[in-house]
């Protein structure tokens, strides 16, 4: 690579995985345009402006169980009694206006979500009372305000309600929808263009010839772009040539935000990516990460677009992408960055290995350790190519840079499948 494309001295680098990700992160821009969509359109996309709520949440005093509705003052007439009484002057059901008038010394009987009319200022579960003819019965003298939801108790109107970058999921179009939104602003979707480069890459289902292997990576990818608001031009495979590659890089550059490709970032003959990436004018920022697996990435900028170059070793291409190109795509959307979702767990052997490189080592559950946390045992030391070992797993154990010997039971960072 020291042929002039100016990617040399970036091929000597090995940066520390939060340097990278935090340059990666620098690059990655927001896409520019909005659009305002129905709730249904919109659910599962990424909220462009901070919302507020159209009314009061909820928007009058309302009930919170069947049962019937007092006035407490109409309690103190009573004394104290050991059984409280009041004759039943009406019903309001949930769709009701609630403007009734009742006679001084009477209950409603109210259902779940009916307004309580006026004056009246606590609730009873029918549970706590007993009914004959139209008179209610009760022992214990209720809270004032019980069972009564207030108009503005969960959020008043113009309160903020969901923030700008917030992914619309099932919580959040329930509250959209509760709070009189019919339609709401999201960012456009990202334009993602995806392909994976090898000569050797077949469809599965086809006959493979000798020499040749099944793309896994574009299947892999194209799960992990699987998003609502992220529309996927899957490009499929394209071979070791690099006036090919340079065609379809520049055209993927030129119509996408953002550009995924698997293989050919190393240092091999058949790895062109990073002079075509400079032929077509594309500024590298990163080439190498000191991370294990997936030490070659490229990432890097081209016009508008951002490109993610990652590496053909399927479990180094799944995990480079997990770490950095996860955290840059959703900053592209508009999402908030996310540290990695890790948990403590605990090693279930030793380990010793050559310190240097940040290590997302496969690993799988085996119980758990005395504290709760789970234990974690190592499933091999060479992965980098092992799908099966992969789909295996039940996640990455994070060996940090500079450990070279864990004991058994040593405390680690592990992401969960
Ligand atoms: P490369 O980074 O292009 O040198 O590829 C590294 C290794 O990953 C080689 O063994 C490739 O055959 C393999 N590989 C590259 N791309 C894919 C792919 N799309 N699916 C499965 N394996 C791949
Ligand atoms: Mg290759």
């Amino acid at each position: 690579m020291a042929d002039g494309c100016g990617c040399d001295r970036l091929a000597q680098t090995y940066l520390p995985v939060d340097e990278a990700l935090r340059r990666g992160l620098a690059l990655a821009r927001p896409v520019d345009g909005t659009e305002t969509l129905t709730l249904p359109q919109a659910t599962g996309r990424v909220l462009a402006r901070d919302c507020t709520s159209k009314i009061d949440l909820p928007a009058f005093d309302n009930s919170a169980m069947d049962g019937y509705a007092i006035r407490l003052a109409d309690l103190d007439a009573q004394g104290d009694p050991a059984v409280f009484a009041l004759p039943l002057a009406g019903r309001v059901a949930a769709g009701d206006t609630g403007d009734l008038a009742a006679p001084a010394g009477s209950a409603l009987r109210i259902l779940t979500g009916a307004p309580v009319p006026d004056g009246f200022d606590a609730v009873l579960m029918q549970e706590d009372c007993d009914v004959t003819q139209d008179t209610i019965r009760f022992k214990r003298r209720p809270r004032p305000g019980q069972h009564i939801r207030r108009a503005g108790e969960d959020l008043p109107a113009g309160a903020p309600l969901l923030k700008r970058g917030q992914e619309i999921g099932p919580r959040e179009v329930a509250a959209l929808a509760a709070s009189g939104h019919g339609h709401v602003t999201v960012f456009r979707k990202l334009k993602v263009a995806l392909f994976s480069t090898g000569s050797e890459l077949r469809q599965p289902g086809e006959p493979l010839a000798p020499g040749q292997i099944y793309n896994s990576n574009r299947y892999m990818l194209a799960a992990l772009l699987e998003k609502p608001w992220i529309d996927l031009v899957d490009i499929g495979p394209v071979e070791d040539n690099p006036d090919r590659l340079r065609q379809v890089l520049r055209e993927a550059c030129e119509t996408s935000d953002l550009v995924v490709t698997t293989g050919g970032v190393s240092v091999g003959d058949e790895d062109h990516m990073p002079r075509v990436f400079a032929d077509i004018g594309g500024t590298l920022d990163v080439m190498k990460v000191a991370m294990k697996p997936g030490k070659p990435i490229m990432f890097g900028c081209r016009g508008s677009a951002l490109y993610v170059g990652l590496p053909g070793n399927p479990v180094s291409a799944f995990v480079t992408w997990q770490v950095i190109g996860a955290q840059m795509m959703r900053r592209c959307a508009g999402l908030p960055d996310i540290p990695l979702a890790t948990e403590q767990a605990v090693m279930a052997e030793p380990l010793t290995r050559h310190a240097g490189r940040t290590e997302f080592r496969p690993v799988q559950i085996e119980g758990r350790a005395a504290d709760g946390k789970p234990r974690l045992r190592l499933m091999a030391a060479s992965y980098s190519g092992r799908l099966a070992l992969l789909a295996q797993a039940d996640g990455l154990a994070i060996i940090p840079a500079d450990a070279d010997a864990l004991p058994d039971g040593h405390p680690l960072s592990f992401l969960r499948f």
